[in-house]
């Protein structure tokens, strides 16, 4: 199983894509919390991206590649990805395909979590208190559904033109929407049982 989750902060993209994870039996990778772990072990490239998260700004392409490019090789090894978060710029869905191709491992699906601007500036302020997410307090989430929109959702375009885009409603109840992911994921369902 080969899917890209899309969606902008605070969608659901991340509960379900774990969720999803441990049903199908596939790795799950969330690019933000590869970042996140940089940033709190203090590397070098933590230490570089820090700002950029605490902002709720993109990191540079480059960064994201070189961070996911090793998780995501070994994925591909061991049967398939779900990525949570990545591609998050036109220029990044590229640079999968071109990784992808060379290895046979094209996304089979990518799965759209629409939610308006104001549901996800609610639940944003709920996961700040709940999870105290720095990136979640208000002006950082405001900016993080703005980026969103300029530099990510061109990616919804992007996949319904190469045909692969499975549009959902994130804005129901956490059930319904998990009932309507597993169902429209089940035809890539790969486990032999
Ligand atoms: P997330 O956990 O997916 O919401 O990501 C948290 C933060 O990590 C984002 O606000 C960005 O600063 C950074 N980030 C995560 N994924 C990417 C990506 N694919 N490209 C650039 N920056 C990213």
């Amino acid at each position: 199983m080969r899917v890209l989750l899309i969606g902008p902060p605070a969608s659901g993209k991340g509960t379900q894509g774990r969720r999803l994870a441990a049903l199908f039996e596939v790795s799950y990778l969330s690019s933000g919390e590869l970042l996140r772990a940089e940033v709190s072990a203090g590397t070098p490239l933590g230490q570089q991206v820090a700002e950029d998260l605490a902002r709720g700004d993109l990191v540079p392409d480059e960064v994201i590649l070189d961070v996911l490019r090793p998780p995501l090789q070994a994925a591909l090894r061991s049967g398939g990805y779900l990525l949570d978060g990545f591609p998050r710029t036109v220029a990044q869905a590229r640079a999968l395909d071109g990784w992808a191709t060379a290895v046979g491992g094209q996304p089979e699906a990518a799965v759209w979590f629409d939610v308006a601007d104001d549901e996800l500036l609610r639940r944003s302020r709920s996961r700040a208190s709940i999870e105290g997410r720095a990136d979640d307090v208000s002006a950082v989430a405001r900016h993080r559904i703005d980026v969103y929109n300029a530099a990510t959702a061109p990616l919804i375009d992007y996949y319904r033109q190469a045909g692969i885009l499975i549009h959902v409603d994130a804005a129901q109840p956490i059930d319904t929407v998990a009932a309507t992911v597993d169902a429209a994921l089940a035809p890539f369902d790969v486990r032999g049982h």
